[in-house]
Parts: C-alpha cells; structure tokens; sequence
C-alpha cells in the first residue's frame, strides 16, 4: 500500500495503479475512492471492502476536513492515529491512500467552493450544524472526486443525509463518479460505529443505546401499523426522554427527499442527532411502510 500527500502525487499514483491493474488482465482497469476522516473503525473498512469487491484500484483519502467542522472543539477534540489507520488500510486491502494537510487542500488563495441549495443540505444536519456544514462536505468530496478520478465513490449509510448531498453535487456538476452507499454498521449492541464513541465513557455509552432504541421503537410502531408521523416522532422522542441523551432533533422524513410528511406513505427515514455529555451522535434508519393490503392484518 503507497501512501502520497500531494494532489499531484495521487494523479499519478491512480494513474499508475490502473496501469499497473489493466496490464494484469482487466481491460479498462477501475478505481474506487473512499472517503473518510481517519480514526478508521469496521464501519471506514466496510466501505473500504465493499470497494475492493468492486474495483481494480481502492484509494482511501485520510483528510479530517476543517471546513464542515462547525465547533472548534468537536475539530481540535476529533481522533487522529494515522500509524493505526494505515495499518488498517492495508488489512483491509486498500491499494493507496491520499492523506494531505489542510495546506495541500486548502492552499492560500482558494475561494471556490461547492454550495448545495434547497431542503435537501438545509434540514436535519444543516439546521442543526448550520449550512456551512454541508458546503463544506460539498466542496472536499468534489476535490477528492476530481483528484481521484474515481469511477465509483462509497459512502456510509449512516450519514444519509450527507450521502444524499453527494449525489446531488454529482449529479448537478456532472461529475462521473457512481456514488455506492453502504449500509451502517453497528456493534452486536446497536450502537452505529463512530469515531467519536471513543469519547464516551462505559455509563454514557450505555445512555448513547438510546439513540439506536429510539430508531427500533419507532420502526416496531410502523411495523404495528403506525402512520402518523408526528405519533411515530413522539414515541421515538419518549424513549430519548428517558435517557441521559440530550436529543438535538428527532425526524421522520421523506427517503429521499428528506422532506418533512405527515402521513407514511412511501419509503422513509428517521434521523436522530443527540448529545452524550460533549460528543454529539446521529443515527438513522430507513424502511418503508407497506399499504393496509400487504401489512399482514397489523
Ligand atoms: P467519517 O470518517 O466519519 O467522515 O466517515 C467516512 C465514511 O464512513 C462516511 O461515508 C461515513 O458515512 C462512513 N461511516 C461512518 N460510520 C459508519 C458506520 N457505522 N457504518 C458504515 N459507514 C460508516
């Protein structure tokens, strides 16, 4: 596994890997990218063997991205151990991995970046954390996707609204890349994988099963026959309330969309965004409501 720091290096670096892979048999040899900020856990290397399923060549970028941090705290306090992630990089068979400072990415001068309008970067996370957030998801995931040059780029369901968000700046600037969304991983007690669970002590971590709780309380109500949205956030809200999780906003929304409903009709998205003590957790789980005829008599 080759690690390169430079833009430059990682043009190259790709360009050579596919060589390298397209003389080996495949004819036009493919690359696939995967994102993540470090501090990697089976969640970063699912994505990561999902991609060397799919691709000749799986670069993984190592970037903790100051410009969609919106606390100087969550920034300064975000886990860093690039020795342990390269060693899981490469176990998890990733070919090159693209960690750059913030000078490489954001040299003196730049002014340009990528803003997504409308509901879509507005609700849920861009409410909570403010717009700047997905503007700057935006930008650094169209950098890295020009960079990489990257025929398919994998992202986690967890962050389902920023995965939406990078469809939409693929699809509106055209970007070739074919966005993979994965599925969350959990650990065997339902909390979704995050680098930040390393904050949380063994008590608060007990309080943050509220979170992944919430989400299965609210889909057992679905599955009971529940189509009242506003009811289905009540009961999802009542199961945090009782918690030591201080909930940030709790949303039953459209899919795809994530616009706001009142009745389920199609497929849907709950999202939960909370704090234990100082870390800040989201969740999400998605399901569909069948119509009365196939709900089987509940
Ligand atoms: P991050 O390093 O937190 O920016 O995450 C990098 C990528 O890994 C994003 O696409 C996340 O959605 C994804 N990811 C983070 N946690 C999980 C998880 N528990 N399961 C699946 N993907 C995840």
């Amino acid at each position: 596994m080759r690690v390169v720091r430079t833009v430059a290096d990682l043009r190259s670096a790709v360009q050579e890997a596919r060589q390298a892979a397209a003389t080996e048999g495949a004819e036009e040899a493919s690359a696939g990218l995967v994102p993540t900020m470090g501090a990697l856990h089976d969640g970063h290397l699912t994505l990561a063997r999902t991609a060397r399923t799919e691709n000749d060549v799986v670069v993984m970028s190592i970037f903790v991205n100051p410009t969609q941090f919106n606390e100087a705290a969550d920034l300064a306090a975000y886990p860093r151990d690039e020795e342990r992630d390269l060693a899981l990089a490469a176990a998890a068979g990733v070919d090159l991995v693209f960690a750059p400072d913030a000078e490489e990415m954001y040299p003196r001068g730049h002014a340009t970046s990528v803003r997504v309008d409308g509901p879509l970067a507005e609700v849920l996370e861009g409410a909570s954390r403010g717009r700047g957030h997905f503007d700057g998801v935006a930008t650094v995931v169209t950098k890295l996707l020009l960079a990489s040059g990257a025929d398919r780029a994998y992202f986690g369901a967890k962050d389902a609204q920023q995965a939406r968000v990078v469809q939409r700046v693929v699809a509106d600037l055209n970007i070739p890349t074919q966005i993979r969304v994965v599925p969350t991983v959990r650990d065997p007690d339902g909390l979704a994988l995050s680098s930040r669970n390393v904050h949380l002590t063994d008590e608060q971590r007990q309080a943050a099963l509220a979170i992944p709780r919430a989400l299965q309380t609210i889909v057992a109500a679905v599955k009971a026959g529940g189509r009242d949205v506003a009811r289905l956030e009540q009961v999802g809200r009542d199961v945090l309330a009782d918690s030591d999780v201080e909930t940030e906003y709790l949303a039953v929304v459209d899919s795809l969309t994530l616009e706001p409903l009142t009745t389920l009709s199609g497929p849907a998205l709950a999202a939960v965004a909370g704090r234990v003590g100082t870390t800040r957790l989201i969740d999400n789980v998605t399901f569909e409501a069948l119509s009365p005829n196939d709900s089987g008599g509940h």
